[in-house]
């Protein structure tokens, strides 16, 4: 890829004067992998760690972008800035594709104060752990005090996306997934809020029971752990909005009560580092073969003059 120059001091500094353009422009450089990313991310550093990120996840028809819309109106009332990152861990499209749905986004697509971005996820570097938590360090720079993030859930990018969110809300519909197959499913363990949308629906009841009963019967009854609340919405409606908000500021709560908060953002950026770690290694052994060297070595392995693990270790070797 061309290394086309990039202002990155002037691009910084205009994303967090609020400028839409500059961070669209930034996160533009996250999905390409840009070589001007490594300085751009030294600039943000410092001025990011402020932002609460909500996690929102669930099969796709359930509700995740009405309900994203109906919680960003909430925060907007509440003036924060907001952030939202809806991103498809199915498609290599990103930009226009996914958000060309999202049409009742448009509510908040004039406003200033709210920055809407559709990533794909399975880019070039591949996964959710590698570009998902730096367009998340560029909207937390910008200024956003919240940023919810939209997956589709299948399967493991729900595990994923709870691993970036400070705040996780598993969606569910009446009928489309009950308790049994979200535990099944292995989502139990990763939702801080269950929200049982369309709950104008028959079955909502009997929904919102089976995942008590499932979370009842979770390790999570200890004193001082948290115990993941199960809330009823119409979404479509703006019912039970306020259920959740008042939810997740509980969650807020207990996360910075306890150590909770530091150790879901040590693990994040644990997982960060070792992406883009593993990333890098990748790249390098990569051009081990481009320079014919990992040739040579598999020549020796088919030779039997070597075998993979001494070959191997000589490749390592050749990294450090
Ligand atoms: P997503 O794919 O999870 O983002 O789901 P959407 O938010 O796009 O919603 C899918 C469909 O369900 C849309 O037609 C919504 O209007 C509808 N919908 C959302 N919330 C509710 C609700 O509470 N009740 C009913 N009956 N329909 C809803």
């Amino acid at each position: 890829m061309a290394a086309r120059s990039v202002d990155v001091p002037a691009l910084v500094a205009a994303a967090r004067a609020g400028s839409p353009r500059a961070v669209a422009r930034l996160i533009s450089l996250v999905e390409d992998a840009h070589p001007a990313l490594r300085e751009v991310m030294a600039a943000l550093a410092p001025h990011t760690g402020h932002a609460h990120v909500i996690g929102l996840t669930g099969s796709p028809g359930v509700g995740k972008s009405t309900s994203t819309t109906t919680m960003v109106g909430a925060f907007r009332a509440r003036g924060k800035r907001v952030g939202i990152l809806a991103v498809d861990p199915s498609s290599p499209f990103s930009g226009g594709a996914l958000l060309g749905d999202r049409v009742r986004m448009q509510d908040h697509v004039l406003d200033p104060e709210v920055y809407i971005r559709s990533m794909a996820s399975r880019g070039h570097l591949g996964g959710l752990s590698w570009t998902t938590p730096q367009a998340l360090r560029v909207l937390d720079a910008a200024g956003c005090d919240v940023i919810l993030v939209e997956t589709v859930g299948v399967g493991q990018s729900e595990v994923e996306v709870a691993g970036l969110a400070d705040t996780t809300i598993v969606l569910l519909a009446p009928g489309m997934g009950d308790g049994i197959q979200a535990a099944k499913a292995g989502i139990l363990e990763i939702g801080d809020l269950f929200v049982v949308n369309k709950a104008d629906r028959d079955g909502a009841d009997a929904t919102v029971r089976d995942l008590r009963h499932m979370i009842s019967l979770g390790d999570r009854t200890e004193p001082g752990l948290w115990r993941p609340p199960v809330v009823k919405t119409v979404a479509a409606r703006g019912e039970g909005l306020d259920d959740v908000m008042e939810a997740v500021d509980k969650h807020v709560e207990w996360l910075s009560s306890s150590s909770a908060l530091r150790q879901r953002r040590l693990a994040r950026a644990g997982t960060e580092i070792e992406a883009i770690a593993m990333a890098a290694l990748r790249s390098r052994i990569a051009s081990l073969r481009h320079d014919e060297s990992l040739d040579r070595l598999a020549a020796d392995v088919v030779d039997g003059r070597s075998d993979p693990y001494a070959a191997a270790d000589q490749v390592v070797a050749a990294l450090t």
